[in-house]
Formats: C-alpha cells, structure tokens, sequence
C-alpha cells in the first residue's frame, strides 16, 4: 500500500482504491490534500500485472482441458483477485514522474549545467 510523500501517512486498501479509480496518475492524498502521483514503478507493475494474469489464464485455458462452466468463475475469480491485489502493488511520490524525467532531459542536453 502506497505511503503518502507528504504528509508519510500509509493510505488503507479502500483509500488506494478510491484513489485508482481516478483517471490520470494524479491522486489527491485523502489524508492531508495533497497531490500525489503514481510512481512509474506502479505504472510498469500493473502492466505486468495484467499481462501475468492475462497470461496465465490463457495459458491455463489452452494446457488444461477445463471445462467451460468451471473456467467462467474461475476467470472471475482471477481477475477480481487481480483488482483486489492491486493496490498492494501501488505506490506514489510527490512529484510529478513525467516533469522529474522532463528536466533529466534537459539537463543531459545542456553541458554548462
Ligand atoms: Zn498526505
């Protein structure tokens, strides 16, 4: 669960969840306002995340032979775990990644500095 740049409070499951279902990677701390952002680490998790879970489930469908009735609640069931474990997963910074990288840039292409 990700912990507040601001203010070091930990954010709870449901406060991580609230937050994920947001559009964009700002997300407002529910503790002390502030803006948070996604860190890039919970950005490439989550995509492998899905692709893990994606994977084996397609993987799992074509090696064994289950049948149809068993493996709809089982997707179910696999893909609800994967939201529900998400936020386990999650974690944010006070600063914006994309401005931090914009400067790295910037820097790198100037010698004087
Ligand atoms: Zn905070």
């Amino acid at each position: 669960m990700p912990s507040c740049g601001s203010c070091q409070v930990k954010w709870t499951w449901r406060q991580t969840m609230e937050a994920g279902m947001t559009p964009g990677s700002a997300w407002e701390c529910p503790h002390c306002g502030e803006t948070q952002f996604r860190t890039k680490r919970t950005h490439a998790l989550s995509a492998a995340w899905t692709i893990l879970i994606g994977s084996a489930l397609i993987i799992g469908s074509v090696l064994i032979e289950v049948p149809w009735w068993l493996f709809a609640p089982l997707v179910v069931a696999v893909v609800t775990g994967a939201v529900l474990g998400a936020p386990w997963l999650a974690s944010v910074q006070s600063s914006d990644p994309d401005l931090l990288d914009e400067q790295m840039e910037h820097r790198g292409k100037d010698p004087q500095s």
